[in-house]
């Protein structure tokens, strides 16, 4: 029987993980407390195969066999039997408390525990449970079976041996890990947080258009994609939570979140996920 994998949370980069996962032959089990949600992530899996077929990068046969290694369950108790466990739910720290430790009575004993949090300390979610050694941040980049990092990173209780298998992992699903240290954001979003906040900023004080700032930083510094049409995708709600945790963690104004991102956050204007957002899709 194949090695079986649980992600919680089918939102854009749970069911991505969950068909990088498939696609590489392991069983996955996609949990959400959203039906919607599961519904919705399986139809976006199965776009996502017909897209990898239109490329030629995927044989068409193969797509129902991917699509049958994935099994939807509303309950986090179906993370039973897994021997690793992908956190992917919203970015909330209580949220994810709460999850580590309802899952921590719930997985097998050994099993390992991952978060793919944007920036939520790694040591401080391990603590949550009484396997701090088997918690470790698996940091997968949006689009998920597109982009090939993963941040891999270490939580001070982290042991070796998580470490060295959760490396393996992210080998044997065709992604290149790269190991880093838990501070606020990590690498990923340390860097890339306080430039998407600078360019809000621009955009607020009237520096430039959307367009304008997008386009500086596309043509003038070789981005595939502007800061503020990044913003969109990655999800204006997820790049608030990730400052907030910047500016709480690191004590630095630097990091403080531009009025104007709180603004649409508030207006329910979160990106692309919305409908609406720097952009309107
Ligand atoms: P999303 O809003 O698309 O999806 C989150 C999903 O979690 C929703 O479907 C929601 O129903 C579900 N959920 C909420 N509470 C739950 C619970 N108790 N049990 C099970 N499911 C629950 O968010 P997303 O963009 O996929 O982000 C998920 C995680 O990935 C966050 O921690 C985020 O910081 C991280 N992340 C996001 C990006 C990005 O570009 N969006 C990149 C890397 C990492």
């Amino acid at each position: 029987m194949a090695e079986r994998v649980a992600v919680v949370g089918a939102g854009q980069m749970g069911n991505g993980i969950a068909h990088v996962f498939a696609q590489s032959g392991f069983d996955v089990t996609m949990i959400d407390v959203s039906a919607d949600a599961l519904a919705r992530g399986r139809n976006t899996i199965g776009a996502n195969l017909d897209r990898q077929i239109k490329k030629g990068t995927l044989q068409a046969a193969d797509k129902d066999a991917i699509l049958g290694r994935i099994a939807t369950e509303p309950s986090l108790n179906a993370a039973k039997g897994a021997s690793l466990v992908i956190e992917a739910a919203t970015e909330n720290r209580d949220l994810k408390f709460k999850i580590f430790t309802d899952l921590d009575g719930i997985a097998d004993p050994g099993a390992i525990l991952a978060t793919n949090t944007s920036s939520i300390s790694i040591t401080e979610i391990a603590a949550r449970t009484k396997r701090p050694g088997n918690v470790i941040g698996m940091h997968f980049m949006n689009p998920v079976p597109v982009m090939q990092l993963v941040e891999v990173i270490r939580g001070l209780a982290t042991s070796d041996e998580t470490t060295q298998r959760v490396l393996a992992l992210s080998t044997a699903v065709g992604k290149t890990p790269v190991e880093v240290q838990d501070y606020p954001g990590f690498v990923a979003n340390r860097i890339l947080m306080p430039m998407i906040n600078e360019a809000i900023y621009c955009l607020m004080e009237g520096v430039g258009t959307a367009e304008a700032i997008d386009t500086v930083m596309k043509l003038g510094m070789n981005h595939p994609m502007g800061p503020l049409a990044l913003a969109d995708l990655i999800g204006l709600d997820t790049c608030l939570a990730i400052l907030e945790v910047l500016h709480d963690g690191l004590g630095d104004p630097k990091y403080r979140p531009c009025p104007l991102l709180r603004k649409y956050v508030a207006a329910g204007w979160l990106g692309r996920k919305s409908k609406r957002g720097f952009y309107a899709y």
